[in-house]
């Protein structure tokens, strides 16, 4: 199947998930794909973007650099890697939204960055909700406390959270990571600390993403699922 059939089919997948939610507010409007490029090469993003993808994910700065030269810049770039501070200013010099924020002092780089560029930088909290030790995040348990820090930073808007879920063969075992960060997401909303805006909840890859958007995700992240050539999806 072509990309453009990928990402039909992501679609109406996302459609049918919302359809499953239990809770919540069905708003198939406020979901956003991010449809994650790295590795593809420009003419395979630039079909996807011909195609209706109106958000790009890359995971590494110098990669999404030399793209970011070439293609179309009417649509969104959200960092999805892992990001070292001292490559903060490269980062907030060319993304829309961060999605990986795992540390008090990386945000405290981008705000510096952020100033120096007259910007203000959207985030999100990466947090490790499974434990994995092989995985970057913040313990949940710190959410608040790094929340309440980040919303002292004038040149960063925080604005949600971030998780990766294990791989798991059944995607179901992932279910209750997801539900366990909806819940986290619930709490920071609940919280309602001054100077941010939080609306983005982002879960969910090609192997697990229907059960993410049961769970309450609202941002998705897809790549294989959209480039890989295959008869079905999941
Ligand atoms: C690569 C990546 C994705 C997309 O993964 P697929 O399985 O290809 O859909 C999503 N999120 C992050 C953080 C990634 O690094």
């Amino acid at each position: 199947m072509s990309i453009t059939g990928n990402l039909e089919l992501v679609g109406k997948n996302i459609y049918k998930s919302l359809g499953n939610r239990r809770t919540g507010v069905v708003t198939p409007a406020n979901v956003k794909l991010v449809v994650v490029t790295k590795n593809q090469n420009i003419e395979m993003m630039q079909e996807a973007i011909d195609a209706g993808a109106l958000v790009i994910g890359e995971n590494r700065i110098q990669e999404a650099l030399n793209k970011y030269e070439i293609l179309d810049r009417q649509v969104e770039w959200h960092l999805i890697g892992h990001l070292q501070t001292n490559k903060a200013r490269r980062a907030v010099d060319l993304f829309d939204l961060i999605h990986s924020v795992d540390s008090e002092n990386l945000a405290l780089e981008i705000d510096r960055a952020a100033r120096k560029l007259g910007k203000r930088q959207q985030i999100l909290m990466q947090l490790n909700v499974s434990g994995e030790d092989t995985k970057y995040g913040l313990q949940p348990a710190k959410m608040l406390q790094v929340a309440a820090f980040i919303s002292n930073l004038e040149h960063v808007s925080l604005s949600g959270i971030m998780t990766i879920a294990p791989y798991f063969e059944n995607a179901e075992l992932t279910r209750p990571i997801f539900k366990q960060t909806q819940f986290l997401y619930g709490e920071l909303i609940a919280a309602n600390i001054p100077n941010t805006n939080i609306e983005w909840l982002s879960m969910g890859m090609t192997s697990d993403y229907e059960i993410a958007l049961e769970e309450g995700a609202n941002l998705i992240r897809i790549g294989t699922g959209i480039f890989t050539e295959r008869r079905y999806l999941c």
